[in-house]
């Protein structure tokens, strides 16, 4: 009886749990069929391309914008093609934000063809139509500007007034909440970007070098005075030149430089084959997991780095600690 009895309430258990898992199941399919029907929510439906993009709409948009970002941490953009289930949500989003500049390389003939639909908006564009200086265009890049323009933050800020106008453009009635934010949010910016420079300009002179797996980093460079050195070129797709590796190496060698950085979307292998090379010129330098950058994409939630803001403090603080220089003047938060 006893052994019957248990039996029965285990099955029940069972079936108890079955039923549960079922019903959870209906919901999260309920759940992304409501994300995907457009603005039951009354707000309007943007589909966002990667980490950085995704966090200036939603500063922008504020509550009148239901953002949803394709590329989450440690994908990297320039590889990246539309899923299926991206190709729906771009089709039922009302607006679509992307970095522009050919940063989501395989997804030029996509906003193409949705830029005749609705909203396609590349943050970077606002930089192009001013013509802005500051704007680098490699020779291995056929003629492309960067795209990677965030890791400069006066120059994201730029982005974000554009990306103000555009919204403004797309929702009138939201005009005046676009333009607020981006004003509130460019003073955080302006007071972020006085401190990555004060922080980097504790970086000993001769080791003022950011070594790393591609490109990534010239605005970043340019603006806080350090010199840039991808092994590949502006594309993670770029192969590492013949005789790339020889002339970093011997790079870091005679300045004597004392670490390198991998990234997060990039196997740290292509960094590390650094290592030995350099150590058999008789230079040891660092790299490891902790001298890991967020290159193209945030870090996961919770990591400190799963903002804009977030993902900059943890850059310069890696770059500045292990370059020989002072990150205290980065706030906390
Ligand atoms: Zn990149």
């Amino acid at each position: 009886m006893v052994k019957k009895s248990s039996f029965d309430s285990s099955k029940n258990g069972r079936l108890a749990l079955l039923a549960g898992i079922l019903i959870t199941l209906a919901g999260c399919a309920k759940v992304d069929r409501a994300k995907l029907a457009p603005s039951g929510s009354g707000k309007l439906q943007v589909v966002a391309t990667t980490g950085p993009v995704g966090d200036a709409v939603r500063r922008i948009g504020g509550d009148r914008l239901e953002v949803e970002v394709m590329m989450g941490p440690g994908v990297d953009p320039h590889l990246y093609r539309a899923i299926p289930s991206d190709l729906r949500r771009l089709d039922a989003a009302k607006i679509i934000v992307h970095n522009g500049l050919h940063l989501e390389g395989r997804m030029a003939e996509t906003f193409e063809r949705l830029a005749g639909k609705k909203t396609v908006i590349a943050l970077a564009d606002g930089l192009v139509a001013a013509k802005d200086k500051r704007l680098l265009a490699p020779p291995e890049f056929e003629g492309h500007y960067d795209p990677h323009v965030w890791h400069d933050v006066a120059m994201w800020s730029e982005c974000i007034g554009y990306l103000a106008d555009e919204l403004a453009k797309a929702d009138p009635n939201g005009a005046e909440n676009y333009r607020a934010n981006a004003a509130a949010y460019s003073a955080e910016l302006a007071a972020l970007d006085s401190q990555v420079r004060a922080a980097t300009a504790t970086i000993p002179e001769n080791a003022r070098y950011l070594v790393t797996a591609h490109d990534a980093f010239a605005y970043f460079s340019q603006a806080y005075g350090l010199e840039s050195v991808g092994l590949k070129g502006v594309s993670t797709e770029d192969e590492i030149a013949i005789g790339r590796m020889d002339e970093v190496v011997k790079l870091i060698v005679e300045n004597k430089i004392p670490a390198v950085f991998v990234e997060t979307a990039v196997a740290p292998r292509v960094v590390e084959a650094l290592v030995e090379p350099c150590a058999a010129a008789g230079h040891t330098v660092r790299c490891d997991a902790k001298l890991e950058l967020y290159a193209d994409a945030l870090g996961p939630i919770g990591s400190g780095a799963d903002s804009y803001a977030g993902m900059i403090r943890a850059n310069v603080r890696t770059i500045v600690g292990a370059l020989g220089g002072n990150a205290e003047q980065l706030a906390a938060e």
